[in-house]
C-alpha cells in the first residue's frame, strides 16, 4: 500500500510499505477521505513544536472496516468510521477522569505518532467511532 511520509519541513514522499497486521483488540480501516488541519500547515512549514521527521501525517480521517480482531466486537466489515487520533496513557489523572485529551503523556496520529495518511491504517477498535451508512463524506469521487 502507499503510505505518505514528510521527510522534511515540505518536502512529501509516498512510499510502498507493507498492509498493517492487526492484533485481537484491532480493525483494519480502508482509508477513505483525509483532512488537511491547520496544524498539518504548520507542520509543512517546519513550525508545529511538537512534531519531528520523518513523519506521516493524517488524523481526521474517514473509512471503511475491512477486517476485524478476533476481540473486536460491536462493528462490522464494510461500516463506515472514524478514528480518535489521541493515543493516551490510560492511566494519569485527566484519563481516569474522561479527559484523554488532557493526558498527561498525550500524543496524536500524525504529529508524535504513525498518521492515518495511508490506503490502510491499523487502530484499536476502542479509538473507532461509527458514522451514518449515508455519510456523505464517504460517496466515492
Ligand atoms: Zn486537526
Ligand atoms: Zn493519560
Amino acid at each position: 500500500m502507499l503510505q505518505q511520509v514528510m521527510t522534511a519541513p515540505g518536502v512529501i514522499e509516498f512510499r510502498e510499505v507493507e498492509i498493517p497486521e492487526i492484533t485481537d483488540d484491532q480493525v483494519l480501516i480502508k482509508i477513505m477521505k483525509i483532512g488537511v488541519c491547520g496544524s498539518d500547515i504548520h507542520v509543512y512549514h517546519g513550525k508545529h513544536p511538537f512534531t519531528s521527521y520523518p513523519v506521516t501525517q493524517g488524523h481526521e480521517v474517514s473509512g471503511m472496516i475491512v477486517k476485524l480482531g478476533k476481540n473486536v466486537t460491536g462493528f462490522t466489515y464494510g461500516q463506515k468510521v472514524t478514528i480518535q487520533p489521541q493515543v493516551v496513557c490510560g492511566k494519569c489523572y485527566p484519563c481516569r477522569h474522561g479527559k484523554y485529551n488532557l493526558c498527561e503523556e498525550l500524543k496524536v496520529m500524525g504529529f508524535q505518532t504513525t498518521g492515518t495518511a495511508s490506503h490502510y491504517f491499523a487502530v484499536d477498535a476502542a479509538k473507532v467511532t461509527p458514522l451514518p451508512e449515508d455519510s456523505h463524506s464517504m460517496k466515492e469521487q
